[in-house]
């Protein structure tokens, strides 16, 4: 596993420029968008691994903001925005099946530079416009995002 972790960050660099071009080329495209028809792609290795109570939805979780990891505040967030859903994913091959069968048009997604990055190039595929935040810390558990930037970007209208 740390070799597969250190692969990663090889190119962490040239993913993150990736995944700044993109966002930047989609924003004005994203505020279109209602908010209603956006959704909200959380990585499960956010959740405390200790205390989380979310419900196990089989390729997700839904978090019942218990507040033991920052998910909590993101779910209420979009809970007083309107966003369609919160999906805390268990792994990225059921977000095709997410976005494709809900005909979703927008989404935020927090993903580590590698998968925001190969998720970019799905969503792309699909013509879904996305916006990605990328972990502040990645790994396999108990990983961390700026809450702010994900705020600020799921505010855009
Ligand atoms: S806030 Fe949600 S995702 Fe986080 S630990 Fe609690 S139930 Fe789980």
């Amino acid at each position: 596993m740390k070799l597969c972790i250190n692969f990663k960050n090889i190119n962490k660099n040239n993913y993150a420029k990736f995944i700044n071009k993109k966002n930047s080329a989609m924003a004005e495209k994203f505020k279109t968008v209602p908010v209603s028809e956006r959704i909200v792609l959380l990585p499960h290795c956010m959740r405390s691994t200790k205390n989380c109570k979310a419900v196990d939805e089989g390729t997700h979780y839904s978090c019942v903001k218990c507040g033991a990891c920052k998910i909590a505040q993101i779910q209420k967030l979009a809970d007083e925005l309107g966003y369609k859903k919160v999906y805390v994913m268990k792994g990225g091959k059921a977000i095709y099946n997410i976005l494709v069968e809900q005909k979703i048009k927008a989404v935020v997604a927090v993903a580590c530079h590698f998968e925001g990055a190969q998720g970019i190039k799905m969503t792309d595929g699909l013509k879904v416009i996305a916006q990605f935040v990328p972990l502040l810390k990645d790994g396999c558990c108990d990983t961390d995002v700026d809450v702010e930037v994900v705020k600020k970007i799921m505010e855009q209208k």
